[in-house]
């Protein structure tokens, strides 16, 4: 089976999991009750899958979905600040084709990268208690199984922690911004996660974010386009 139909068979399970029963309550509430200003809309209210190349050398590695963004678009880090933020930084470094992610349908593609999450489903305050991270963690391990990736880019601490984790990695390293760490096959590097907490307040600049994506690109081998031919 070609590593594009594996990687598609895997979304399929991972779409209709209903491993953790707090996780699958919580997605399922907020995609009936909605956010006021987003009423109109249909939520995906399901595990969001991973999203990018098949084959990706770089594979950017986030917590969770956001209750209100991927929760809702059914694509990670899709309707949400954090996202816009982490896009933007994709397109300027050459691995995505547009500068915004709107929806899963809008036919936006990303070239030598994969976004991938510890846990697929939305948690209550963004935290997942280590038994949902620990049972979801199988499905990024089985996608870095699949993907020919050398560079995991974890943005925050409880992706870097959780990234060392899947990987065997004792003891395990301090999160830094820009800290690497080779764990086998891959290089992990840490990145502040774009959160508006981090965003707003200037923890985590857009400077910040293309210099880390720049090494991720250094590291794996991917060219970094000046101008990007992805555009469609
Ligand atoms: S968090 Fe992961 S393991 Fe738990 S229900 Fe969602 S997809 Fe399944």
């Amino acid at each position: 089976m070609l590593r594009s139909e594996e990687l598609a068979k895997l979304e399929r399970e991972i779409v209709s999991c209903r491993h953790c029963p707090r996780l699958v309550a919580w997605r399922e509430e907020v995609a009936r009750q909605r956010r006021a200003s987003l009423k109109d809309e249909t939520y995906w209210g399901r595990p969001v899958p991973g999203f990018g190349d098949p084959e990706a050398s770089v594979v950017v590695f986030g917590l969770a979905p956001a209750a209100h963004g991927a929760n809702r678009t059914g694509r990670v880090f899709t309707g949400d600040r954090s996202g816009d933020f982490l896009f933007a930084a994709l397109y300027r470094a050459g691995f995505a084709s547009k500068p915004i992610s709107r929806h899963r349908d809008d036919g936006l593609r990303l070239r030598g990268l994969w976004i991938s999450a510890a846990v697929r489903c939305a948690p209550p305050q963004n935290k997942p208690t280590p038994e949902e991270r620990d049972a979801c963690l199988s499905y990024a391990a089985r996608e870095l199984e699949l993907l020919d990736a050398k560079v995991v880019v974890c943005l925050g601490a409880f992706a870097w922690d959780a990234a060392l984790r899947l990987l065997g990695t004792r003891p395990k390293p301090k999160f830094a911004h820009g800290a690497e760490y080779e764990a086998g096959p891959f290089t992990i590097l840490g990145c502040y996660h774009p959160s508006q907490q981090n965003t707003f307040t200037g923890v985590l600049t857009p400077e910040m974010l293309n210099t880390v994506l720049a090494r991720a690109a250094e590291l794996s081998g991917e060219s970094a386009p000046e101008d990007n031919d992805l555009v469609s």
